[in-house]
């Protein structure tokens, strides 16, 4: 039998304001231990919450761009759960009128664009963290994190592959991005997502027995997590066991999912209605100019780059995904960059040296001028593609100019017709042997000659030069 995963997502979303949700708290990360820390958020009695107008404004804004129902009437809940991290008892968060609603967002996977329904988006707050490690026998509470505002996004579960869900997730964190609601950064946990999946018989209509895994904190952990799951929960069914609803936990250092808890201890909230916050009104107008202003999403963006600049979807894609990446394309071709070509030097040799420094495009120095002026010197001939890598790596660490290097390093292209001739003649003396098989009809061999004539100059020969004087003297 053949079966298919169902998944939906719950995506924890940090937003990027100042304050914390309830009080005037520092938000900021990396601080001391409770020292952003006041009253009302670490949870003491007769203490009063107020809700912080930037986080409503910024959930509103992310409901905007994900095609959601704003309501003009939500309400805070209280859901009760104790734990040495949450010192009140209970968590303030949105139940059963959120702020938004009946949403989707477009993503693309291998060329076909999925439509994925969004639940719900609530907002709530952060909880303080647990720190065990390190302390020996004592373990510590730290409330910097307390009550630090949250958006939880919630999918249909209208996701059926671990791909699917990585895309879904990262269309997300650059809708977050854009929006400037949230900076995504999920090493430190500003996002972060819990799944629910299930696996039913291929044209089966009814949902398997779901199992939730937490706390997933990478696109890489996503995909590596779901995908153990759906081969775990496929084994069970296949050698007639059940499948139990329970909640796992992801280990990446053993590469599984774990049992954490059973259906049977699950937790009941006991939600009611928050009776310190009063209910939510949200009048039309502000959603309106909220609306205004929002920028250019990363889909409106990715059509104008494929109708305006001729680039592949794919492509296009892949340079919207990151808002900085796609404003330095758009600003080199609009310096004259030639944007197939200016697309191809992103998403190659620039991507590979910042993921091997493991740098973002705004914490390099390169300008897009210069690309624009080594885009010249190739169309011009002074520098070959080849050399051209050499220079566009020197560009980048240092932001000299295209032409500094190759004069500093002599990189111009050969393109004198009698120092190139002399290098062809050494080559096809040096090889006789395969200048006899090369006679002999073996033609491919002229990309060894090739090859040999470039190694000899460094790869500075005007590689067209090179072809036409082996053609003639072989
Ligand atoms: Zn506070």
């Amino acid at each position: 039998m053949n079966y298919e995963a169902v998944i939906g997502l719950e995506v924890h979303a940090q937003m990027l304001t100042d304050t914390k949700i309830f009080c005037g708290c520092s938000t900021k990360f990396g601080a001391e231990p409770n020292t952003q820390t006041c009253p009302v958020c670490i949870g003491m009695p007769g203490v009063l919450p107020v809700l912080n107008r930037k986080a409503l404004e910024f959930a509103i804004r992310t409901g905007l761009a994900t095609n959601c129902v704003i309501s003009t009437y939500s309400r805070f809940a209280r859901k009760n759960y104790f734990y040495p991290d949450l010192p009140k008892g209970y968590q303030i968060s949105q139940y059963e009128l959120p702020i938004c609603e009946h949403g989707y967002i477009k993503i693309m996977v291998e060329g076909q664009i999925r439509k994925i329904g969004i639940t719900r988006i609530h907002m709530e707050e952060d909880a303080g963290k647990n720190i065990h490690e390190g302390t020996g026998q004592y373990s510590f509470v730290d409330l910097n994190r307390a009550g630090v505002p949250l958006m939880e996004i919630v999918s249909e579960p209208d996701l059926r592959s671990p791909v699917e869900a990585v895309e879904y997730m990262k269309k997300l964190r650059a809708i977050l991005r854009y929006l400037g609601v949230c900076d995504g950064n999920m090493e430190q946990g500003s996002l972060r997502c819990d799944a629910n999946v299930s696996i039913r018989p291929v044209d089966e209509k009814e949902f398997g027995v779901k199992v939730e895994i937490k706390n997933i904190n990478s696109f890489k952990f996503v995909e590596k997590a779901l995908d153990y799951e759906i081969r775990r929960q496929i084994k069970v069914l296949k050698e007639d066991g059940k499948i139990i609803q329970e909640t796992r936990l992801w280990d990446s250092g053993k590469g599984i999912t774990e049992s954490m808890r059973g259906k049977e201890e699950a937790h009941d909230y006991r939600y009611f209605p928050e009776p310190d916050l009063v209910p939510i009104l949200v009048d039309q107008k502000w959603i309106d100019e909220i609306k205004a202003s929002l920028p250019e999403l990363p889909d409106i963006r990715r059509e104008r780059f494929v109708s305006i600049y001729g680039l592949p979807e794919n492509d296009a894609n892949l340079l919207v995904s990151e808002k900085a990446i796609a404003d330095w394309f758009e600003n080199t071709v609009k310096l004259g960059g030639q944007p197939k070509a200016v697309a191809n030097w992103i998403m190659g040799d620039l991507m590979k040296l910042l993921n091997a420094e493991n740098k973002t495009i705004e914490e390099c120095h390169l300008e897009p001028l210069r690309l624009v002026e080594m885009l010249k010197l190739v169309e011009q001939g002074t520098i070959s593609g080849k050399i051209a890598k050499t220079v566009f790596e020197e560009m980048y660490r240092t932001n000299k100019t295209a032409d500094e290097i190759v004069q500093e390093k002599g990189l111009v292209q050969i393109s004198d017709s009698g120092e190139i001739e002399k290098t062809v003649d050494e080559v096809i003396s040096k090889h006789p042997k395969e200048v006899e098989r090369f006679k002999a009809g073996e033609e491919k061999l002229l990309g060894f000659f090739v090859g040999q004539v470039m190694k000899k100059t460094k790869g500075k020969a005007n590689p067209q030069m090179v072809n036409e004087l082996l053609k003639k003297k072989l």
